[in-house]
Formats: C-alpha cells, sequence, structure tokens
C-alpha cells in the first residue's frame, strides 16, 4: 500500500527557541492518522527534536548528509552521526543541494549507496529547471536524472526510498506547477520506475510533490492519483498551515 506523507524541509530557517516552539506546536496538533508526517529541522536541533517528539507520530528526518562513512571531511556529518541521535531518514539531492553545493548524479548516487547501506531510509528529491520545461526536455531531465540514481539501486532497498518531485522553478517562487503538470509527472515517474523494476515496486512507492504548496493549492495537488503526498518547504515553517497540509491529505 502506498504511504500519504507530507513532509516539512525548515531549510537553514529557526534558532534554538524557534524550533522548540514549532516542535511543541506541531506535537498538539491533530494525528491524521493515514498520513506520515515528516519535520527536517537543522542539523544541531535534530537531537532535540527527536528526543521531543518520542512519543509522538511525527518522524524527524535530516536534511542532508555526508557520502563518506567518516573521516577528515570537516563541518560534514555521517549516516552514522544521524543514527546514533535517532534519526532514521535523510532528504538527498535537494535542488538547494544541487544548485549551491555543486551535488551532481554521481555524487548523490554515492550518497543514496551509503545511507542505505547504513541502515537510513531516503526522500530523494529530483526536478527540472525552468529552462528545461520551456525547451520541452523536463521528462528528458528527470528520466536522466533518475537513471543515473536511484534507478541503479536494486530492487530490495526500494521499500527504503521516498521520491520527491520538485521542479526547481516551483520551489520558494511562489509559482506551482499545476495539479495536472504534477500528476502527468508523477505518472512518467511511476512508469520509469516501473520499467526498471516491475510493478509491486512502482505502485507502492510514494511520490511526494515539491514547489510552493500551501494551504490554498494542496488539496487540489493531493487529488491526483499519483501524487502521494508533499514535501514542504516555506509553509512548513508554520504550525497552522503545515497542519493544514496534512489535513489536505488525509481522506479521515
Ligand atoms: C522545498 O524546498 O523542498 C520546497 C518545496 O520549498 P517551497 O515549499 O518553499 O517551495
Amino acid at each position: 500500500m502506498r504511504k500519504k506523507i507530507v513532509a516539512g524541509n525548515w531549510k537553514m530557517n529557526n534558532d534554538f527557541d524557534q524550533t522548540l516552539s514549532l516542535v511543541n506546536e506541531l506535537k498538539e496538533c491533530k494525528n491524521y492518522k493515514d498520513v506520515s508526517v515528516m519535520i527536517s529541522p537543522a542539523y544541531p536541533f535534530l537531537k532535540t527534536s527527536v528526543d521531543l517528539l518520542e512519543n509522538s507520530s511525527i518522524e524527524v528526518v535530516s536534511q542532508n548528509m555526508h557520502q563518506k562513512k567518516e573521516g577528515a571531511y570537516t563541518g560534514e556529518v555521517s549516516p552514522g552521526m544521524l543514527k546514533s541521535i535517532g534519526v532514521s531518514r535523510t532528504l538527498i539531492g535537494h535542488s538547494e543541494r544541487r544548485a549551491y553545493f555543486n551535488e551532481g548524479d554521481e555524487v548523490l548516487l554515492e550518497k543514496i549507496e551509503l545511507a542505505l547501506s547504513s541502515g537510513l531510509s531516503i526522500i530523494f528529491c529530483f526536478g527540472e529547471e525552468l529552462s528545461d520545461r520551456k525547451s520541452n526536455k523536463h521528462f528528458q531531465v528527470v528520466k536522466s536524472q533518475l537513471d543515473n540514481t536511484v534507478l541503479k539501486i536494486d530492487k530490495d532497498s526500494w521499500g527504503k526510498i521516498i521520491l520527491a518531485y520538485e521542479p526547481v522553478w516551483a520551489i520558494g517562487t511562489g509559482e506551482t506547477a499545476s495539479p495536472e503538470q504534477a500528476q502527468e509527472m508523477h505518472e512518467f515517474v511511476r512508469n520509469c520506475v516501473f520499467e526498471k523494476y516491475d510493478n509491486s515496486i512502482s505502485e507502492n512507492i510514494s511520490i511526494l510533490y515539491g514547489g510552493s504548496v500551501k494551504p490554498s493549492n494542496a488539496d487540489e495537488i493531493f487529488s491526483k492519483k499519483d501524487v502521494d503526498g508533499g514535501l514542504i518547504g516555506g509553509a512548513s515553517l508554520s504550525a497552522k498551515d503545515f497542519n493544514l497540509i496534512v489535513e489536505a491529505n488525509s481522506s479521515l
């Protein structure tokens, strides 16, 4: 069964006190039993968030990890470190990591392989830039991003993978892909997974949409049959808005 998921990516926002307040506010929100809720605070606050959410159904996810197990990589964080503080999932391939930290397919594949072999689950992000869409190359670009990374992973690991389609032109811009554009790409992605593996994997994989999702557009986007939820940036910094988005993905 495909899982419905709403995950909040807090990026480099919120200091310690703000993180505590937001986590505590979210803890008080209604629990929609058919939607898995995840939040992704910054590295220094992961452990506190894990502790605060110990008896809640909200999962704490890392925004990133390094591609090497350990060693002389000043400023970096390994999957083993994340596991040791109770984090068992990480984002990989967010467009801001690709754009500002030069993370390309090769490094992303290393990260995916190390995460999975270290026992972490992943949310793998991908998506085309505006120029790709304008030149009608968006399917080709997305296919290549997937072929060079997650589609190289063997079948047995797919229970630990969530996909997040995030068209770069819609992230933090206020511009959202139309529900039809999201559905069309999600269906395409599911088919890429089917062609590489089989129906049991493609039908069970959760594919999230990310890019300026807010309470006012979440319902329509989540109503599409291949959209299993959302990866939310800006709107996840408000407990009220984030909770409305979670509610929009629930059928209860
Ligand atoms: C994101 O950063 O993953 C994202 C989708 O951001 P926003 O919702 O702000 O567009």
